[in-house]
């Protein structure tokens, strides 16, 4: 199920530009166009899923799946070893502004805590 409206289901659909990083056939990973960190890429879901709270019992193995993809990036990215920050952001005052879940993955500098 996608959106033509939802720019997050329009860029896994090769219909709107991003640097993409990694594809399968259930997420995509590109790097985010505002950069918060050295390393800061976005891994998406092919469903489109508006916020966390949508979330069913059918995709907990699709949750599981976006952590280990962007566990492998980070490693082919050297940032592993050193640390990073994975962040899903729900409705407004978590500063979600896509509506369609979207995992952020940060890293390359030491992160604060707590965030802002
Ligand atoms: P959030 O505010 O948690 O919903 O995160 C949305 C993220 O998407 C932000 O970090 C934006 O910089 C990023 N973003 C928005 N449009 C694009 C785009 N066309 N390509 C890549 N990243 C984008």
């Amino acid at each position: 199920m996608t959106s033509l409206n939802c720019l997050f289901c329009r860029i896994a659909a090769k219909k709107a530009a991003a640097r993409i990083i990694y594809e399968d056939e259930t997420c995509v990973a590109f790097e985010d166009i505002a950069p918060q960190a050295p390393v800061h890429f976005l891994v998406v879901p092919r469903k489109h899923i508006a916020t966390t709270l949508e979330l069913e019992d059918g995709d907990d193995a699709l949750i599981g799946h976006l952590f280990r993809v962007a566990n492998r990036i980070a490693g082919d990215k050297k940032i592993s070893g050193r640390g990073f920050r994975m962040v899903m952001n729900t409705n407004p005052e978590a500063g979600q502004s896509v509506y369609h879940i979207h995992l952020h993955v940060l890293g390359g500098r030491p992160m604060r805590w707590p965030p802002g």
